[in-house]
């Protein structure tokens, strides 16, 4: 089973897939090896490495060519950018939000000017329209225009139809794309995440004027149980009056967290429970549990039944048809099904009686789930919903039967006789708690680890919590779906639970990030947590102490004295840069907004300062476009200390989160030995009104033997001006002006500038065409190195290693990511 995981593991790592003929040429020699390690007999030795090694090579080959017919359905990469009159069912839940609705679209057939032209199987749809709608924009898009306003673009006038539901089909005109996401250090990886789900396009449905109208053809049986969960919503929506706790109870009924807001997740989040009200891994198993119990509590009822099968057996069973009732209800996410994988694994291996020990029982659900599903090895959700099911199962209630008795066992009844039943309650109750308690404090290490978060309230948020959401919101809430009048009983009892949260979230300490450490850290750090809470020895339990310490203790690399180093995460179309000295760092434009509940704050730079540990000494705002502002809300709140420099009027809204310093030409400072210079704008031009672009701060970061120019938008005339005033300007990195809009990158500039990398922060096929070929064209005339946000994803640069940076995109390209042509 290693064999076959490392076999697996190594494929993962490939930036291009192998030809489909080496991978069966894999799978051929697999068969020989097995055989041939077959025929040797002998137990161990070269037998056993045989085995091994055909199981690595059927890993290998099989995720292969698995890849290889998946990605033969990709997206023609001619049809990116074009509307495509497609026909197709609504597969999923739709969801709408400010901006419009989104929903998932089943592909029936697709025509270009009246061709047939061959359309991924499945694509995620966006139907941009209402009176919030800024436009036609997915993750990564622009949803500014170049000045920063909110651009509406010709369907922000559209009206959206009354309802979109699961199951219905439609023809429309969708305009294209390929799956592209941001790629930051330690972020999200999106397109792995529409990979899993089998999602290989994008679009958004054009619907102004002179496209030809979206049509709801009819009603289908394709989607019966999507169906049954939208109406389930909508009926859960009608009987609870307020939408928040409305939105929690629909959360833990169908599966849909889209209406718990910002505010709610930090609340759970900072609690340590958002476990509970979102679909995970966790979750089902708790449900699992809980099934267990009942089916086997009421088994026990009755002698018959008992002597057909035992009730230990039935709770088993019971437990996991359950448990993938209510996944597959629930949404049948991914990380329900491979929860509902494992669990069949281990009850199927219960059931029939193998008493394997417990390493070769996890070994086992890992290799069953990565065998259906090779690339749950890269998600986090995996490895909690791992390690909750294992701890479940291997702790001391889960590996001796629970139940007190077995009608047919003896094992335990002589005792239970003479507890009264109050007692035998009791003891079940602290039972429970007990096994919910280890499942929690095993998972503390490994949260802290894949989110770089712990929360030092959650044990008492959880101690609550658990039993409060699973032995009675999600039963009432469960329970609703036949009686209705019951989601009012669970929506009060979820308000009163989100009090107590609320209470607890408001403690100052209450959460505490940490940096994400590197792998062998994290790894020893999780294998020592579960050391500590799995039922050995206590001298092995200790042991598992030490091995959190390299985690515990890791600190993010910071620069030398008197050097600096920048980071350009990719947000998309906007700017960001995050510049570090040895003790200080700043932040230079907080990124885009994408849309009103999503923004490049919440969306990465929040995480990412997080994972290093980054304390903030300033942030720099270089005007007030919403493409550089548009993160700074979120940044400005997680960072208190930080000090807000910027040319933003006194007027708005952002100077009530903190007041701005402006910046003027003239302000100098020096961290660590290294010089910061602010070289525009002149303190004169605040007095006149001027665009907002040519208002934007310039910064000149030197350290005598490197610098950095970070412009913002500024122009022509900008640039002019600066070139006249002879300003020091040379620098090695320049972050492109404008994200190179021809407004700016002017000849005379990018002389005086004379960089040798420049930095592009723009969107994959934003709709302003930036960089535009002009500049491009500028900056190749003159040998410099253009590195782009949708070809690199996040870039470093380090001014002691200064002749290369980093690019996130390029260095972690695997063969799921898009290869941007
Ligand atoms: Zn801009």
């Amino acid at each position: 089973m290693l064999g076959f995981l490392l076999g697996t593991v190594v494929q993962l790592q490939q930036s291009t897939l192998l030809p489909w003929w080496v991978n069966v040429a894999m799978l051929g020699l697999a068969v020989l090896l097995f055989l041939a390690g077959r025929a040797l007999r002998r137990p161990g030795g070269l037998g056993m490495v045989l085995v091994a090694l055909a199981l690595a090579l059927l890993g290998f080959g099989v995720t292969g060519w698995r890849a290889s017919a998946y990605l033969a359905d990709a997206l023609n990469p001619n049809l990116e950018g074009r509307d495509v009159q497609v026909r197709g069912i609504v597969a999923n839940l739709p969801q709408r939000n400010e901006s419009g609705l989104r929903f998932r679209l089943e592909i029936e057939s697709g025509s270009l000017q009246g061709q047939v032209v061959r359309l991924p199987p499945v694509m995620d749809v966006a139907w941009y329209g209402g009176a919030n709608s800024a436009g036609p924009a997915l993750w990564a898009d622009a949803r500014t225009g170049p000045s920063g306003t909110p651009m509406l673009s010709p369907s922000a006038m559209n009206t959206l139809p009354a309802d979109v539901r699961a199951g219905e089909r439609w023809d429309m005109t969708v305009r294209l794309k390929a799956p592209h996401g941001s790629r930051n250090p330690n972020g999200f990886d999106y397109e792995l995440w529409l990979w899993e789900q089998g999602v290989q396009a994008t679009g958004y449905v054009r619907s102004s004027a002179k496209d030809p109208a979206p049509q709801r053809l009819e009603q289908t049986w394709h989607q019966p149980v999507a169906l049954a969960r939208q109406i389930v919503r909508e009926r859960i929506y009608r009987e609870i009056s307020e939408r928040k706790f409305a939105g929690m109870i629909a959360a833990l009924v169908v599966g849909d967290q889209a209406a718990i807001d910002h505010a709610d997740w930090d609340v759970f989040r900072a609690t340590g429970v958002a476990h509970l009200v979102s679909i995970s891994g966790l979750h089902i198993t708790m449900f699992a549990w809980l099934a267990a119990r009942i089916v086997s509590w009421l088994w026990r009822r009755s002698s018959r039944l008992c002597l057909w099968f035992p009730a230990t057996h039935a709770a088993v069973v019971g437990g996991v048809l359950l448990a993938t009732a209510y996944s597959v209800f629930s949404g049948w996410g991914i990380p329900s099904q491979r929860t509902c994988l494992m669990l069949t694994t281990v009850a199927v291996l219960r059931l029939s009686g193998a008493r394997w020990p417990w390493p070769l029982v996890w070994l086992l659900t890992c290799a069953v789930v990565v065998a259906c599903d090779p690339w749950a090895l890269l998600q986090a959700g995996f490895w909690l919903s791992f390690v909750a099911v294992g701890v479940l199962f291997a702790s001391d209630a889960g590996v001796r039967p629970a139940t007190p008795a077995t009608a047919t066992g003896t094992a335990d009844s002589q005792p239970a006789r003479w507890v009264t039943w109050a007692g035998k309650f009791a003891h079940s109750v602290v039972g429970n708690l007990r096994e919910q308690w280890v499942i929690t404090v095993a998972l503390t290490p490994l949260t802290m680890l894949l989110f770089g978060q712990v929360s030092l309230v959650g044990l008492a948020a959880n101690a609550l919590a658990i039993p409060w959401i699973t032995l009675v919101v999600t039963p009432l809430a469960m329970l609703g779906v036949f009686v209705p009048f019951l989601w009012g009983l669970a929506g009060g009892a979820m308000a009163w639970l989100f009090a107590y949260l609320h209470g607890l979230a408001s403690w100052s300490w209450a959460s505490v990030a940490l940096p994400v450490p590197p792998v062998w850290a994290a790894a020893a750090g999780v294998l020592g947590g579960l050391l500590m809470v799995l039922p050995w020895s206590r001298s092995l339990r200790v042991l598992g102490l030490p091995m959190l310490l390299p985690a515990l203790l890791w600190r993010a690399s910071v620069p030398p004295l008197a050097e600096f180093d920048l980071l350009a995460p990719d947000i998309g179309q906007g700017n960001a840069v995050q510049v570090r000295t040895a003790n200080h760092a700043l932040l230079y434009d907080a990124g885009p907004r994408f849309s009103v509940e999503s923004d490049a704050g919440h969306r990465v730079l929040v995480p990412l300062l997080q994972s290093q540990h980054t304390q903030l000494d300033m942030l720099i705002l270089s005007h007030k476009d919403l493409d550089h502002v548009g993160g700074a809300p979120a940044v400005l709140t997680m960072q208190p200390q930080a000090e807000l420099l910027s040319s933003i009027e006194a007027g708005n809204p952002l100077q009530a989160l903190r007041a701005a310093r402006p910046c003027v030409a003239g302000q100098h400072w020096e961290w660590d030995g290294v010089q910061f210079d602010i070289l525009h704008p002149q303190a004169d031009d605040y007095l006149v009104t001027n665009k907002a672009n040519a208002m934007s701060c310039v910064l000149r970061i030197s350290n005598g033997r490197q610098t950095a120019l970070l412009v913002g938008d500024i122009e022509k005339p900008q640039e002019e001006r600066l070139v006249a005033a002879a300003a020091a300007l040379h620098a090695d990195v320049l972050l492109v002006p404008h994200h190179g809009s021809k407004t700016s990158s002017s000849a005379e500039f990018l002389d005086a500038v004379a960089p040798r990398i420049a930095i592009v922060q723009s969107g994959y096929r934003n709709r302003f065409g930036h960089p535009t070929a002009t500049v491009m064209e500028r900056l190749h005339e003159r040998h410099v190195e253009v590195v782009d946000s949708p070809h690199c994803g996040a870039f470093t640069w380090q001014s002691w290693q200064a002749q290369n940076g980093a690019c996130f995109r390029s260095e972690n390209l695997r063969y799921w990511h898009h290869h941007v042509p």
